[in-house]
């Protein structure tokens, strides 16, 4: 079944809104028509986004969600479905990095909130929002991985895994759905201008541009593009894929 016909407003969610790259998503959602439901851990900062892409409230809804918590995400999906009817697209996007020390320094809080946080949150997401996709037979689901997943420098331990763990889980999830019209992928985005990134002094700036045979950082709304293909009806033989957005970086 496909139930999509020219036309139909899509709805998407997508997490960790109010961040950086988050915001760059909606951005560009609202601005290609979909409605939003733009879900985050900070409320307010949700609420402020989703107020300011859509005054009117008709096509933006805020909604807190911590993505560690089954409950709370199934809460999210249930008020998408109250507010829209529908889910077209899910981007599980929120992310942390913590610990940055070696690993046999790194707290076991901080391990195990990034798998929490970065891991466990993007299955709750898959798994939440499934059964609602399945039931339509069409819907888009984009993971949030990271240039650190296949590289495993540079970054915290924690991380490195939890974001490889995201790219095997897509490639499981989409292989169960594939033939369902729901398509799963994931990108790995090299470094993306954040305040975190403005924050370090000019030479690690340099080093950390160096890094990328581009010689520059990415910009949010460069992943934005990528995800809004990836969420679109023009994507239609990539699933189980894993999109590197990382000027050039990635060696595999
Ligand atoms: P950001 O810190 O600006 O945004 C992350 C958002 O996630 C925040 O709004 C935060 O409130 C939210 N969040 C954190 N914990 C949450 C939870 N438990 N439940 C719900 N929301 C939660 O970071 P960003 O740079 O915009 O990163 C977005 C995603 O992109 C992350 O998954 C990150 O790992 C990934 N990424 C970023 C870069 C980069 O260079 N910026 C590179 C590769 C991958």
């Amino acid at each position: 079944m496909n139930d999509q016909t020219a036309g139909d407003t899509r709805v998407a969610i997508v997490t960790g809104a109010a961040g950086t790259l988050g915001t760059a998503m909606c951005e560009r959602f609202a601005r290609d028509g979909v409605r939003l439901v733009v879900a985050d851990v900070a409320l307010d900062p949700a609420a402020v986004l989703a107020r300011r892409l859509d005054p009117s409230g008709d096509n933006a809804l805020a909604v807190a969600v911590d993505v560690t918590d089954y409950a709370s995400v199934e809460a999210m999906v249930a008020a998408a479905l109250s507010w829209a009817g529908r889910i077209d697209v899910l981007v599980n996007n929120a992310g942390i990095s913590e610990g940055h020390v070696p690993t046999w320094e790194m707290p076991l809080e901080a391990w195990q909130r990034t798998i929490d946080v970065d891991l466990t949150g993007v299955f709750y997401g898959c798994r939440a929002v499934l059964p609602a996709m399945l039931g339509r037979g069409w819907g888009r689901i984009v993971n949030i991985s990271s240039i650190a997943g296949k590289e495993g420098k540079n970054n915290p331990a924690a991380y490195a895994a939890a974001k490889a763990g995201v790219i095997g889980l897509t490639k499981a999830v989409a292989f169960e759905v594939a033939a369902r019209g729901i398509l799963v992928n994931a990108i790995t985005p090299g470094s993306i201008w954040t305040a975190a990134w403005a924050r370090l002094g000019e030479e690690q700036q340099a080093e950390v541009k160096s890094r990328h045979p581009v010689g520059r950082f990415g910009q949010a709304h460069e992943v934005a593009a990528l995800v809004a293909w990836l969420s679109s009806d023009e994507c239609s033989f990539s699933t189980g894929a894993v999109f590197d957005i990382s000027g050039g970086r990635a060696g595999h």
